[in-house]
């Protein structure tokens, strides 16, 4: 027995001792002098107390950077241990504030924080009905706000109970785009000067150049919503490959080059462009079909070489066994906010080791900054780590806000070494900006006015 075990030991027998003479404050007393000296304060069911349960779950709503961000914040038993998570849903961001305050919470409260498995699993099936946004978010900002109890008890960054560091920091690719492939092309070349070895090249956002300049039918006609985006189809088939090839020629072959189809096109068009980037080499090709339209998959991947990234749309981990066993795409491209949080991400992130799928996290803006840490403590601990999306420099208000935000240097993430994931929240700074409806929708259209699904 070596000299902590030692220790750990005479704690123990104190601790039997101190029942024996039922004296409440002896038990603290001696039991917490006698473990002083080891490394970690051992957690309550070691020490034979009484386990740390859940006093109240809420929901921390505010959008300091202008996106609705939702907190989960998990009070216990034990005075001053709190944990965070993020819950963020920020088209329906009431409906989840909902969720986590009249279900969440009473079906939180007096529950042991140590079982995250066990209490995720509960909640789950617990509505019955399961496996949609807004229940899923909540779940997500409990499991994260769990996983950061947990890391806050053992006196360790959540990335040390997933194993430890794979790589010293997290490589990240910025976002680069502009109105015209020169734009494109200048947005790049500042990306590599920062150091950044993978970008995101998007031509006039997700829709093709174009679609501003012109006055589609459906709005000449005055059909659909004021607010609604025009996508012109054929234009963006045509500028992509386009793009891809200046890129090529102005900023090099080192470069990793990304892009995001985000859904929106048929199948049978999109095996045809992808077969005009292979050339380009790209790194991957996100979101290639819409999840109604995951059965073309097969022909998809028989088509092109080109690797992909898929997911985030996804609601339920199941939804990764087919396309992994069947080696459909490359990247996992996982909304840890929307699938669940920690315990789901990883156990698909494990998987995907067995197939030769890397991990991709969805990282945009309407994360929580402390959905971001939950990132990339994953990213850190998983050896088929692929690449995380985000290249942020969180603003004043935001970092006042979250205390402990995550840094951003030369292409790469780091996080906090605090205990837990590393990010604090200011509750008075939190409440001066307060979530709305104005989020922006997801309505986009053809000249006809037929709504092309995102
Ligand atoms: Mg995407």
């Amino acid at each position: 027995m070596n000299k902590e075990e030692k220790q750990i030991a005479n704690g123990r027998r104190d601790f039997m001792k101190t029942l024996a003479m039922g004296s409440a404050a002896g038990l603290f007393g001696l039991s917490a002098n006698k473990l002083n000296a080891a490394p970690y304060e051992p957690a309550s069911y070691a020490k034979g107390m009484a386990p740390v349960k859940i006093k109240s779950v809420k929901a921390i709503a505010t959008r300091p950077g202008g996106s609705n961000l939702i907190v989960v914040k998990v009070e216990t038993t034990e005075p001053g241990l709190y944990g965070l998570g993020c819950a963020t849903f920020t088209q329906r961001a009431f409906a989840v504030v909902t969720a986590i305050e009249k279900y969440m919470n009473e079906f939180a409260v007096g529950r042991d924080v140590d079982n995250i498995e066990d209490m995720w699993q509960a909640f789950y099936v617990s509505s019955y009905w399961r496996n949609g946004p807004v229940l899923n978010n909540a779940l997500s900002g409990l499991d994260e706000a769990l996983w950061d109890i947990k890391g806050k008890r053992a006196g360790m960054p959540v990335y040390q109970l997933l194993g430890g560091k794979c790589r010293f920091a997290v490589p990240l690719y910025g976002h680069a785009g502009g109105r015209s492939i020169e734009e494109v092309v200048d947005s790049v070349k500042k990306f590599q000067e920062r150091g950044f070895k993978y970008v995101r090249i998007q031509l006039g956002g997700y829709g093709g150049v174009g679609r501003d300049a012109k006055v589609p039918d459906f709005k000449a006609a005055g059909f659909g919503g004021e607010k609604d985006n025009f996508m012109d189809e054929y234009e963006y088939l045509s500028n992509v490959p386009k793009m891809f090839e200046a890129v090529r020629k102005a900023c090099g072959e080192e470069i990793e080059l990304l892009h995001d189809i985000h859904e929106r096109n048929q199948p049978m068009d999109v095996i045809n462009m992808c077969r005009k980037l292979e050339q380009y080499r790209p790194f991957f090709i996100e979101d290639p079909l819409s999840p109604e339209n995951t059965h073309w998959w097969k022909q998809l991947r028989e088509s092109t070489s080109v690797p992909f990234a898929m997911g985030e749309l996804f609601n339920n981990i199941n939804e990764f066994v087919d396309p992994m066993v069947n080696h459909y795409f490359d990247y996992i491209r996982i909304h840890i906010s929307q699938i669940g949080g920690i315990t789901p991400a990883m156990k698909v992130a494990r998987l995907g080791e067995w197939f030769n799928v890397k991990t991709a996290w969805h990282g945009p803006g309407d994360v929580a900054p402390v959905g971001h840490a939950a990132n990339l403590h994953i990213d850190l601990a998983v050896w088929n780590f692929g690449i995380q999306e985000g290249a942020y420099s969180f603003g004043e208000k935001e970092q006042e806000v979250f205390p402990g935000c995550p840094t951003y240097k030369d292409g790469y993430a780091y996080v906090n070494e605090a205990p837990g994931l590393g990010v604090d929240i200011n509750e008075k700074e939190a409440a001066k900006y307060p979530i709305n409806n104005q989020a922006p929708g997801w309505t986009v259209r053809k000249y006809d006015g037929t709504i092309i699904r995102p």
